[in-house]
């Protein structure tokens, strides 16, 4: 194990194991073949690669997709393992390069495809060549349970005989029990060892809204993640095609992505986003599978999807990296009848299922709990912490009505007093006491529930309708949908149960503390230089922008501001291969960014005070820094100097000043007068108007030394609070 830490910091700049690696590794190490089941972003690679680096011989990792095998050999290659993948993409001198390292037993991992790797030949190989380890990657697809079934895994059944000696991994981010059983039994495992993690990922804020405007909601969450990667998900080809002509109308910048389109067409627009050559992709779910770009963004789903299994692995592609990332989905009641529509032609028993599946999937949209509970209940786990923190509920985005017990009386007895015959809109319309001819005609204006929540919108009626539904009060039979009530909407009626109903009004949304946390300490300035400065490297070297430095490592960059090398090597995610090549001009670049805003450079981080939540970790507590933060918000309410706050709370006035100026954009203060005085402020603003606000250097040089730059950084927040 000592060897597999060192290697951990030496290869990938890691200090740390995220939950469950070191015990996975430890099994890799004993040579007990084990299953180990990490959600997404859950580091499940690094369990293999870890060992491998340091186990004498080769080990072999098997990979359903030539993506992925590329994604991480590329990766593994810039951090300096050595490392190959034999697949049919690859050029005959190519592989004839691989073949060459394999004899001359240089390769550490070699990535091959199952059936590549069972053909009579590539055994007779492995068996010269020392082969110490065999890795499964996806290790679901060997089951038939699994969602993924692919028949070439299940020529692997025959590994164990043929290399009866050496260990076996399988790794998946999704199996049930009964997967995992079937896991074990079709690959012959001995007494494997199972390490199942928590299928929860903290770093998704889940948020579920009623679609009202489909492309005003978009607009409005791409609104909040400008120059960040995301996806847009649509149900049908149909919809990518509108949304994206009407997004790159309104000047967004993102490409679509859908299985009708021409091959060539789909790779380009695919390669553009790994690339970030462009932000987002509005696209089916056709996208997605064996894209492993760690810094997704956000992932908005303008459509329900038919189950939550795909809801969960859809949204996985977020925030792979742990780090915070918003997941929205947008759902309307009309979504139900298009998957049941879509469904309806399948075999009578996969129907049953399929649609048990949507029902679940339509009641977490209209259900009015934790979202991450709600996900974590429906795949057998719970979460032992009371607010996530990371849901439109726990954040208090929603708000339900006081008198939801009423309401929902009142809306159960209507339908009951309509004989269980009319579907939603109906209902809603004689709640609301609309005059339309057919209520009038069937006189349903004379009964007594006719007119009783006219306060409200026939559309607020209508949700509350749904969200009943979702909470399985109301069921919808028949081909019309029509509305019956259910023993827990009878139990609802004589008041021994109340359901939640949500408030019309729309909360805006909230920042969270996932992503508060996860800022915390990074001067934003910096980051956004560093990843110009990345996209620019990974554009020469022609590799993905994260392969080169993922997110984490740029913030934390951003965040310590290293003044050399070993400073550098501090940084997570920076070994010792990424500090040799791109070192010198990261610390240039960081060097003079700081210079020119006259910022505090090797700041001290302590695990403790690092944002990095890996994804199945334990509930983060708050940490030190946050708590200095809170302190020294309160102190400025109180309009304290900086010199006052920095000694209370212990920190360099370089820093308290940056807690200023994030104080400032979170109360939205446009008054400086507490820190910079009024003189000082109105030439801050000429000379801004003169040179522009993007850069602090000019103003200074243009105040020729009128203004310092604490005093530009404070006065510049203001303004931009003051538009
Ligand atoms: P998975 O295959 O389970 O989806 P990955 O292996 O792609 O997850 O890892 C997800 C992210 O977490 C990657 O960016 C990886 O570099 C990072 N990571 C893995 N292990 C660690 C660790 N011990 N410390 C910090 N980051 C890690």
């Amino acid at each position: 194990m000592e060897n597999i830490q060192k290697a951990l910091v030496k290869y990938w700049g890691y200090n740390d194991f995220l939950p469950l690696q070191k015990k996975a590794m430890e099994s890799v190490g004993r040579g007990t073949d084990s299953i180990v089941v990490l959600p997404t972003g859950g580091g499940k690679s690094l369990c293999y690669q870890a060992p491998a680096v340091v186990l004498p011989g080769l080990t072999v990792v098997v990979s359903p997709l030539i993506s992925l095998m590329k994604d991480q050999v590329d990766a593994l290659i810039e951090c300096g393992v050595s490392a190959a993948r034999i697949d049919s993409s690859l050029a005959v001198g190519e592989q004839q390069r691989v073949f060459e390292a394999l004899h001359n037993e240089q390769l550490k991992l070699l990535y091959l495809s199952p059936e590549r790797l069972v053909s009579n030949g590539f055994v007779e190989m492995l068996k010269k060549t020392g082969l110490s380890f065999i890795a499964i990657d996806e290790a679901h697809c060997v089951s038939m349970w699994g969602h993924d079934f692919r028949p070439e895994y299940r020529q692997l059944g025959v590994l164990k005989q043929v290399f009866p000696n050496v260990t076996i991994g399988a790794y998946t981010a999704t199996a049930t029990e009964h997967v995992r059983g079937d896991i074990a039994g079709q690959l012959h495992l001995e007494n494997p060892e199972m390490l199942i993690g928590s299928f929860d990922r903290p770093n998704l804020i889940y948020k579920v809204r009623r679609r009202t405007n489909r492309a005003k909601q978009v607009c409005a969450v791409l609104d909040r993640h400008k120059g960040e990667s995301g996806i847009v998900y649509c149900i049908r080809r149909r919809d990518v095609d509108d949304l994206s002509s009407l997004l790159r109308a309104k000047g967004y910048d993102i490409l679509p992505y859908h299985a009708g389109m021409a091959g060539e067409d789909r790779k380009k627009n695919q390669d553009a986003f790994i690339n970030e050559k462009v932000d987002t992709i509005v696209a089916t779910i056709a996208f997605g599978m064996g894209i492993d770009k760690s810094n997704v963004r956000y992932v908005i789903h303008t459509g329900m999807p038919k189950s939550l299994e795909h809801y969960q692995q859809e949204t996985g592609r977020a925030g792979r990296d742990g780090l915070e990332a918003e997941c929205c989905l947008f759902y309307s009641g009309g979504d139900y009848g298009t998957w049941k529509s879509l469904m309806s032609d399948m075999q009578p028993e996969a129907y049953k299922i399929a649609m048990v599946k949507l029902n679940h999937m339509y009641n977490y949209c209209t259900g009015g709990a934790c979202r991450h509970k709600a996900i974590l209940r429906y795949f057998g786990q719970t979460l032992d912490k009371d607010n996530c923190a990371a849901c439109d509920m726990c954040l208090g985005e929603m708000d339900f009505i006081d008198d939801a017990l009423k309401t929902a009386q009142k809306i159960l007895s209507c339908i009951v007093r309509l004989g269980q015959s009319f579907g939603g809109g109906y209902t809603a319309a004689v709640l609301t006491g609309s005059n339309d001819k057919r209520i009038l005609e069937n006189r349903h204006n004379a009964l007594s529930t006719y007119d009783l929540l006219s306060d409200y919108s026939q559309r607020t009626v209508h949700d509350w309708i749904e969200q009943l539904e979702g909470q399985a009060c109301i069921e919808k039979v028949g081909d019309y949908n029509v509305l019956n009530v259910t023993e827990k909407g009878w139990r609802v009626l004589k008041g021994n149960e109340t359901p939640r109903l949500l408030k019309p009004a729309e909360k805006p949304a909230k920042v969270s503390r996932v992503v508060e946390d996860s800022w915390e300490g990074v001067d934003k300035g910096l980051f956004e230089a560093l990843r110009k400065l990345r996209a620019s490297i990974a554009r020469k070297k022609g590799v993905p922008a994260y392969v080169v430095f993922g997110d984490v490592a740029l913030r934390d960059m951003a965040r310590r501001r290293p003044s050399n090398y070993v400073k550098l090597l501090e940084v997570r995610g920076v070994g010792e291969q990424k500090r040799r090549q791109y070192g010198e001009v990261v610390l240039a670049a960081t060097k003079d960014y700081c210079q020119a805003n006259s910022l505090e450079m090797d700041v001290g981080v302590t695990s403790e005070t690092t944002s990095f939540e890996p994804p199945t970790g334990e509930p983060k507590k708050r940490s030190k820094l946050s708590k200095a933060r809170q302190l020294a918000f309160g102190m400025f309410e109180r309009k304290l100097s900086i010199e006052e706050v920095a000694k209370s709370v212990e920190r360099a006035e370089s820093t308290t000043t940056q807690y200023l100026v994030e104080y400032i954009k979170r109360e939205k203060i446009n008054n400086p007068y507490p820190w910079v005085d009024e003189q000082t402020f109105g030439l801050i603003v000429d000379a801004a108007k003169e040179v522009g606000d993007d850069r602090m250097k000019s103003i200074f040089d243009f105040l020729n030394g009128k203004a310092n730059y604490t005093q530009i950084r404070i006065g510049l927040a203001c303004l931009r609070n003051s538009g």
